[in-house]
């Protein structure tokens, strides 16, 4: 079977920089609903479609085709106790740039004195161009409720909880996700 639209798509994946430094070895293997659902970069599926399991190939993306330009405009500093403890470098939490209500972003805590915290909206991978070693492992038909929904449902895939239901609520989730 081909890699098309509405395919379900298992691949394995090895992220470096430019520079070939192992980023994330992919141990478990990244699974997507193929056919522009931004379930994966649009580099990754442009490198994929048509192809069929066994197929091998590396792909450089650039900055703009993956997370972006580094943006310092998106690193705000909040009040310590506006955010949940215990709190350490390198946790993430979901929140909402100055000024705007509508688009959610994760923010990464980047530092913590003095009773504040620096929060970084960009990505950890903006402003990288990042190489992908990609070999396909599955390829499959989706059903109806994953076209419906968007994404992949089962092993690997999406599971629907509670939490997923639960948004706008406090301006930063009393959980660190991930
Ligand atoms: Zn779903």
């Amino acid at each position: 079977m081909k890699i098309a639209k509405n395919t379900v798509v298992t691949v394995h994946y090895k992220l470096s920089d430019a520079q070939g430094s192992l980023i994330e070895d992919g141990r478990e293997p990244m699974v997507y609903l193929h056919g522009g659902y931004e379930n994966t970069l649009p580099k990754i599926e442009e490198a994929l479609d048509g192809k069929s399991v066994g197929y091998e190939t590396t792909i450089q993306v650039e900055p703009d085709d993956a997370f972006g330009e580094y943006d310092p405009s998106l690193v705000k500093i909040e009040p310590r106790d506006r955010l949940p403890s215990p709190l350490e470098i390198g946790m993430q939490f979901e929140g909402t740039p100055e000024g705007d209500d509508e688009e959610t972003m994760i923010f990464t805590v980047t530092d913590i004195a003095d009773g504040k915290v620096v929060l970084d909206g960009n990505h950890p991978l903006a402003g990288m161009a990042l190489r992908f070693a990609l070999n396909v492992a599955d390829v499959r038909e989706a059903s109806d409720e994953e076209i419906a929904h968007g994404h992949v449902h089962g092993a690997h895939g999406h599971h629907h909880d509670e939490l997923d239901d639960d948004d706008d609520g406090d301006q930063f989730r009393s959980m660190p996700i991930q």
